[in-house]
């Protein structure tokens, strides 16, 4: 006899596999004590009444079930197979990676940045030194923007048995079972580099290859058809099936398909700021407790409003995290998050951003800082974006140096005297963002702040520091495809894929657009 049942319990009950099969049996109407598999198939937090609850769905039988092992994808020999070149070792390129293996062809991903392990120096520089390497950073090496990311493996995206091969695979090279249970699965950015570094190690066993440092920079087209690309050495590598999967802070990629007259568009995107509250507020707020119980993760949140046309919404939010370096070129500040697995730092922050759909109009740019924003222009988007990142380049000293300002003062408009303790490494500095940001930004950033403040009890306080900028939400430019053959509706072969060409936000998303990819390359006779 076999059930799926669902049930609530107290944090203390749920962390007891005891207790839960218990309360299972008694649920399915099975005598006690005579369930011989008990399993956890769905595990949330219920955070709406005073206490809050876990909310479990187990699969609880009499006879033993075996479990459904997870192992790596048997990945034949490649070595000898037609190759296609895959541009980007983030997410996007890796899945692509992998299954375009199990398609039988031989990848090889050329990636500008370095491997995990001597990419973790050049974050460090940023931290200390504040130097930027253009080709190694918190979005460039292995791995790409996933590597140092904050592991949240949240998706809206529906298509569920996607999704779960995505946690699926990622299980397999190392991440915690509990991410296929848990309704907002997360990895944490100590464990996502031992998963990235198992991933390339698979892909390398089966004959196909990872080459760092190999920054591609002109893309080899002859009468509209992929037949390669050339690397910053000069070097040219062949193929008539190209992957772009470069993210969405490679602007040199961006630049040089419009250069070339490659058809991209602007996309919708969204700026604004990081906010950073300690993260017993959060927990006060969200828990409805003086102290939070230990079995209950930090608490987070999700906040959206509207404001005058556009959303103002959280995003990416860190519970026990950090606020990133992420900028990706010298002379620009940006901003992003990330948590480690037990999401054990004193702070919450999260991107509180305005959502730029359908765009400011001309008379709102009134801003002090930003370049014209042409709807007709599909790179005005990412002016747009690179300008107010250094417009806080400059605040912050023309260093990696945060322009900062406490939250309510940024409400009322009044400059920070002083600032809190912040977890952004190269340090924050008093700056009114106000002035900072465009006024279409700003202005909305304030409303939605006050309004957040009506929703969550305690949000609105002086304690928390709102850092500048928040950027890169999203990709500012679409790399438009065939819906159905997925290569570039003017360049046959050439497979724009992941958040850079505007088909994923997010690790899972563009893990699934980099599988969906490899199911779709054909490899073509010269
Ligand atoms: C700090 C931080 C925290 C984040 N937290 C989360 C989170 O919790 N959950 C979540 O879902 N997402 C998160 N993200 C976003 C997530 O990392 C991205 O959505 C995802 O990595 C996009 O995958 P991608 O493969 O499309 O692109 P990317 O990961 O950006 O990878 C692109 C790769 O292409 C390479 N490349 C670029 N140009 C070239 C070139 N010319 N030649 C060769 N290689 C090139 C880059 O070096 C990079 O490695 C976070 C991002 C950051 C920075």
């Amino acid at each position: 006899m076999e059930r799926t049942v669902d049930i609530v319990l107290s944090p203390v009950e749920a962390a007891d596999p005891v207790l839960v099969r218990q309360a299972a049996e008694e649920e399915a109407g099975i005598p006690p004590g005579s369930a011989n598999t008990s399993r956890i198939l769905k595990r949330s937090i219920d955070a709406r009444s005073r206490s809050p609850r876990i909310r479990l769905r187990v699969l609880v039988a009499t006879e033993v079930l075996p479990e459904d092992p997870i192992t790596p994808p048997s990945l034949r020999n490649v070595r000898d197979a037609p190759v296609v070149l895959i541009v980007g070792a983030g997410p996007a390129g890796l899945f692509c990676a992998l299954r375009v293996i199990e398609r039988g062809l031989r990848p090889i991903v050329l990636e500008r940045g370095k491997d995990v392990r001597s990419r973790r120096r050049d974050l460090a520089t940023i931290n200390k030194e504040h130097i930027v390497d253009p080709d190694s950073n918190y979005c460039f090496g292995e791995g790409g923007a996933g590597t140092y990311s904050d592991g949240k493996l949240y998706t809206r995206s529906h298509k569920r048995g996607d999704v779960e091969g995505v946690l699926r695979t990622l299980v397999a090279f190392g991440a915690s079972p509990d991410i296929l249970v848990d309704a907002h699965p997360h990895i944490g950015t100590n464990k996502l580099p031992g998963i990235i570094i198992a991933m390339r190690e698979a892909i390398e066993h089966a004959g196909g290859e990872v080459r760092f440092n190999s920054r591609v920079t002109d893309l080899l087209i002859e009468q509209q058809r992929m037949r390669g690309v050339e690397l910053a050495d000069g070097s040219i590598m062949r193929s008539d099936a190209v992957v772009l999967a470069t993210g969405h802070g490679a602007r040199d990629i961006y630049r040089l398909l419009h250069a070339k007259g490659i058809r991209i568009e602007r996309k919708d995107f969204a700026i604004g700021v990081r906010v950073e509250h300690p993260q017993a507020i959060i927990d006060h707020a969200q828990y409805h407790c003086a102290v939070r119980d230990p079995l209950l993760p930090p608490a987070s949140y999700s906040l959206v409003q509207q404001v005058e046309g556009l959303g103002v919404y959280s995003f990416c939010m860190c519970p026990g995290g950090i606020i990133a370096p992420c900028a990706t070129s010298p002379e620009e500040v940006v901003t992003n998050g990330w948590s480690p697995s037990k999401r054990n730092n004193p702070f919450a922050n999260s991107g509180i951003v305005v959502s730029l759909t359908p765009g400011p109009s001309p008379e709102e740019r009134g801003g002090m800082h930003h370049a014209p924003f042409d709807p007709l222009d599909p790179l005005a988007g990412m002016n747009y974006q690179r300008e107010v990142e250094h417009a806080a380049w400059m605040a912050g000293g023309q260093r990696q140096s945060a322009p900062a300002q406490r939250l309510d003062d940024f409400i009322m408009g009044r400059m920070s005297m002083d600032l809190p303790d912040c977890s952004y490494l190269p340090g924050i500095v008093p700056y009114r963002l106000d002035e900072l940001l465009p006024v279409e930004i700003a202005s909305r950033l304030r409303e939605g702040f006050i309004a957040f403040g009506q929703k969550m009890r305690g949000y609105r306080t002086n304690e928390a520091v709102v850092v500048a900028v928040e950027s890169r939400t999203s990709s500012p430019v679409r790399i438009p495809r065939d819906r159905d053959t997925l290569q570039h509706v003017e360049v046959e072969g050439l497979y724009p894929c992941g958040e850079g060409a505007g088909y994923a936000g997010g690790i899972v998303s563009a893990a699934m657009d980099g599988e969906r990819v490899a199911a779709a390359i054909r490899i073509t006779a010269s």
